[in-house]
């Protein structure tokens, strides 16, 4: 057995995996939450192998139990990970964590490969928190109490932004005066990259080909959503950004928009920097439209003959051919096109129609695979698709598990 613990920890919440990577199965998983408050709540699932009679394969059983309890820090939060872990199970004495990968959301242009954390790592995170002022303070409060918990183990910071680090300065520049974006290190960073590469690895192997050989387009589609042109391997352009707000419509962001449409709100509405922010980030995309951040909700609404909830899945997917159409320009055509997290896993209509016009590129979605309710990774093209479609559930912590290991070992 060779546990890695992995570990994402926002300001009031984390999650936690315990992964044995001779299997690549989870052990157990859980969720510390309401941090900073009297009434804390934590949570335990443990996955058990039981073996069934006359099948090949083990299935796994879970048990979840959970708990209220004062957690007024992420170094309490840990303890309370600990007690569940000594009182449900798998007992982390006989079998300590080999590591302890930890996400990272912004990497700047510093990180571009999982790190072994040090005291200076530490320090360069908190210094780029100037760039994700919500997600680098909670990632290093997790890493801190983390090291505290487990101080004789290897932490690995595995960032989000640093499979986007292959992008061209042509990709990743905006036109703007350049001493001023150097001044400020505005250029695109992109995120969500451990799960682009997790994805466009997988599909490859699922496929049989070489990585190398592939130029693959991944829309990543959750509450947060994000695409990227890679070829053979490397993203060569992803639609966020200097922060996650830019690109695709989104549960509650608005992606790309006219940036003079801020200027125009400061100076016409009197709107501060902090209700812009609030705005663009927590107010716009698919709940500024539609009143909901939740694609099931806005086919509900749909159905019942709203006409806002049509408009705001049109819009979602007018962006998505957009992309769909720059990357297959990008990349001079698609050998395989992926869809993941929880709306491309599970939206059939969404995938459908944002490769509806695409038929003159040579991608043939099939209905009937499209629609299939089936797990787990899967071609929804047709045989004669010259480009081929697949949905790929993607999991980030097995990713940054992979490449913790791989840290420790080296
Ligand atoms: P996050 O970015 O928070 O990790 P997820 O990848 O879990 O998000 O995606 C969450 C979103 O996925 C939900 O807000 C919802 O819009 C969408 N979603 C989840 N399940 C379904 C479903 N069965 N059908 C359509 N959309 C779904």
């Amino acid at each position: 057995m060779t546990p890695v613990l992995v570990v994402n920890s926002g300001s009031s919440s984390f999650k936690y995996q315990l992964i044995d990577m001779d299997a690549e199965h989870v052990l157990a998983s859980g969720l510390v939450e309401r941090i900073g408050e009297a009434n804390g709540h934590s949570s335990h699932t443990v996955f058990a192998a039981a073996a069934e009679p006359g099948v090949a394969m083990p299935t796994f059983t879970e048990a979840t139990s959970s708990r209220e309890l004062p957690i007024p820090d992420h170094t309490a939060g840990f303890a309370a990970m600990l007690e569940a872990f000594d009182a449900h199970g798998p007992s982390l004495d006989d079998a300590p964590p080999v590591a302890v990968g930890h996400r990272v959301v912004h990497g700047g242009a510093r990180f571009f490969e999982p790190t072994l954390i040090t005291p200076l790592v530490e320090i360069n995170i908190d210094e780029l928190s100037v760039l994700a002022p919500l997600h680098n303070p909670p990632n290093l409060a997790g890493i801190r109490a983390a090291r505290k918990a487990f101080p004789g183990v290897p932490h690995v910071a595995v960032f989000d932004t640093a499979f986007h680090q292959t992008l061209e300065p042509a990709a990743y520049t905006y036109a703007i005066d350049s001493e001023i974006a150097a001044a400020h290190r505005i250029r695109r960073y992109g995120f969500h990259g451990t799960s682009h590469k997790y994805v466009s690895e997988a599909a490859a192997a699922f496929l049989g080909r070489d990585l190398a050989s592939l130029r693959q387009i991944v829309f990543h589609l959750g509450n947060g959503a994000s695409v990227a042109a890679i070829d053979g391997g490397r993203s060569i352009d992803t639609s966020m950004g200097l922060t996650p707000l830019e690109g695709l419509v989104m549960g509650t962001r608005s992606g790309d928009i006219d940036p003079a449409v801020l200027l125009h709100l400061s100076r016409r509405a009197g709107m501060s920097t902090d209700e812009l922010d609030d705005l663009l980030n927590k107010r716009s995309g698919l709940l500024g439209l539609a009143g909901s951040n939740d694609l099931r909700d806005i086919r509900a609404a749909i159905e019942r003959g709203e006409e806002r909830a049509l408009l705001a899945f049109e819009v979602y997917v007018h962006r998505l051919r957009a992309y769909a159409g720059a990357y297959l320009a990008q990349l001079g055509g698609a050998d395989v096109i992926s869809f993941t997290a929880g709306v491309g896993e599970n939206a059939p209509r969404v995938r459908a129609e944002a490769l509806s016009t695409l038929g003159f590129a040579g991608v043939e979605v099939d209905p009937a695979r499209n629609e299939a309710r089936e797990r787990g990774i899967r071609i929804i093209s047709t045989d004669a698709s010259s480009v081929t479609v697949l949905v790929v559930p993607t999991d980030e912590e097995l990713e940054i598990a992979r490449q913790s290991l791989q840290v420790a070992r080296s």
